[in-house]
């Protein structure tokens, strides 16, 4: 429809006045709105749809839950996000031919895989510095539970507090949940010790 063109052409148009820098979608919206409502005299709705359809197309990189942005170097060269043959063997030998969690490698009869640090729908590149060798297991933990980095943050957080309030109860729930973290090489990267008291 020509209207939804429209609105997408006008977000894509304040993005690009914008380049290389992350833009909160309120604000997209808001001057999207008001270019829309200048020209036709009534709000556009659902820009913010707009601002994620561009996003599947490729055109706008999500860098955060409601931030967007546009850079012409990564949409130019999509190819970049790729590890080349050379990068993938470069990785995993300073990885050591191990996963970098729970440090087994095909001796141990894993598979080892290249991954994207910072994934690459979030403008994640593949270059060395952003690439890191996970075993299978690994891996899909990492791309089905990612949030399990934010659960394994808060308890930490939550332990803090515990032990800021001297709470005896709680200091020994939050102790025992991180431990099971721990168990399972569950985001072993977020360092957490029991605090000395
Ligand atoms: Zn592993």
């Amino acid at each position: 429809m020509e209207t939804k063109l429209t609105i997408s052409a006008l977000i894509l148009e304040y993005f690009q006045q914008h380049p290389k820098r992350p833009l909160q979608h309120g604000e997209v919206v808001d001057w999207v709105e008001e270019q829309y409502l200048q020209a036709y005299g009534k709000k556009p709705r659902d820009t913010w749809r707009g601002i994620r359809q561009l996003h599947q197309q490729g055109k706008l990189i999500k860098v955060d839950k409601g931030l967007y942005m546009y850079d012409p170097d990564h949409i130019a060269n999509p190819i970049l996000e790729e590890f080349t043959p050379d990068q993938k063997q470069a990785i995993l030998e300073r990885d050591g031919y191990r996963c970098v969690v729970c440090g087994l490698g095909e001796a141990d009869g894993v598979d080892l895989q290249i991954d994207h640090i910072r994934p690459k729908d979030k403008g994640g590149l593949a270059t060395l510095e952003n690439g890191q060798t996970l075993c299978t297991k690994h891996n899909l933990l990492k791309k089905n539970y990612g949030q399990t980095e934010t659960g394994k943050r808060l308890f930490i957080n939550f332990y803090r507090i515990a032990v800021d309030e001297d709470d005896e109860e709680m200091i020994q729930f939050f102790t025992e949940v991180l431990q099971v973290y721990d168990k399972h090489s569950v985001d072993t990267h977020i360092e957490w010790k029991p605090v000395t008291r």
